[in-house]
């Protein structure tokens, strides 16, 4: 009888290995639990988690002998931390390995709004360029002032890309970090002051919701621009929506949405916003290390061995 299940949309590539270490239980989501035989159920020691559905006290209660959930993905926010820990179920995550693509998705987005390449390409394409000339001028990155909101294992690789690109960094956190070179402002609205681009990489969760406000939307201003690759719940999507449509905000790029994948159509109809399919950390080489690591979190509980990345 097996041990494991695996919750979520796995490539075939991860399902395999799966199968082959573990040779698992596949459910498409928490929500599927409920349909297992009691004696499944009864067996399942340990969970291999993968996607965004709340994974709350109530769906563990389902798995009487959990030990066990073991996410794919460095955000855990879908899963109640709290309670798991007070049925003495441990947490795994997969941080560090997907750093740099979901920073070099972040600066991506950036510079897409910045140079304006998504419109300047349909501009060519469009025969606009021979008919009608060259493309209009747009906006520079060196030289301007970013701000990370978050500056976390994330919020750090963003940072120094940023600083690559001759951009003068600043950034909130909770505590000011050993940055020498980077400027720490522990009032997020006057960080949104000062800079003429934000970048929000917090965690996310009920502690970060609504964390960017309008107030902060407002001190970025008409020239601002907002990139969040953190989760659409850091950001008070409706204000953001209204400052879109109204200009008060420049532009935004955004990897993540509230409701992905069905965000809210209002979002489609604006030509100030990159959209990107919350494909941040979404490389070949990137998802192959996030579902080794939680493959190695899995085996080592199994084993009786050190969790590698424990959360709780
Ligand atoms: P991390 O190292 O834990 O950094 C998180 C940051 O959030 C830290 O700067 C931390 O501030 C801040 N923070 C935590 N709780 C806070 C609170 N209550 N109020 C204000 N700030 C708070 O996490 P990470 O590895 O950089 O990942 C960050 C997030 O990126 C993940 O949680 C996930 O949601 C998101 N993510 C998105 C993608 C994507 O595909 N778009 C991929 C991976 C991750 P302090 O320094 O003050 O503690």
């Amino acid at each position: 009888m097996t041990a494991t299940i695996a919750i979520g949309s796995y490539s075939d590539t991860d399902k395999a290995a799966l199968i082959s270490s573990f040779d698992p239980v596949f459910i498409a989501g928490p929500a599927d639990l409920a349909t297992l035989d009691e004696t499944t159920r009864a067996g399942i020691t340990t969970v291999a988690f993968k996607g965004h559905a709340p994974f709350d006290g109530a769906v563990m209660d389902l798995l009487p002998k959990l030990g066990l959930i073991a996410n794919f993905g460095v955000g855990y926010d879908a899963i109640d931390v709290v309670a798991a820990s007070a049925r003495g179920i441990k947490v795994t995550n997969t941080p560090d390995v997907l750093n740099d693509d979901v920073a070099d998705i972040a600066v991506g987005m950036l510079l897409m709004q910045l140079r304006e390449m998504e419109k300047a390409s349909a501009w060519a394409r469009s025969g606009s360029w021979k008919d009608k000339g060259e493309y209009r001028l747009n906006r520079k990155a060196s030289g301007a002032k970013a701000g990370i909101v978050g500056l976390g294992r994330i919020g750090r690789e963003i940072a120094n890309r940023l600083a690559a690109f001759k951009m003068d960094i600043h950034y909130f956190a909770r505590s000011e970090k050993d940055t020498p070179d980077w400027t720490y402002h522990a009032d997020p609205v006057a960080l949104a002051q000062e800079v003429d681009y934000l970048v929000v990489a917090l965690v996310g969760g009920p502690d970060t919701e609504n964390f960017v406000t309008k107030e902060m939307l407002a001190a970025l201003g008409p020239r601002g621009i907002l990139v969040n690759i953190s989760r659409g719940s850091t950001v008070d999507e409706a204000a953001l929506l209204d400052a879109l449509e109204q200009g008060t905000l420049g532009g935004a790029g955004l990897d993540v949405f509230r409701n992905e994948p069905h965000i809210d159509p209002r979002f489609y109809a604006l030509e100030n916003v990159v959209i990107q399919p919350h494909q941040g950390s979404g490389t070949v080489e990137t998802r192959a290390a996030m579902g080794q690591l939680q493959r190695d979190n899995v085996a080592a509980f199994l084993a009786g061995s050190a969790l590698l990345t424990p959360v709780n």
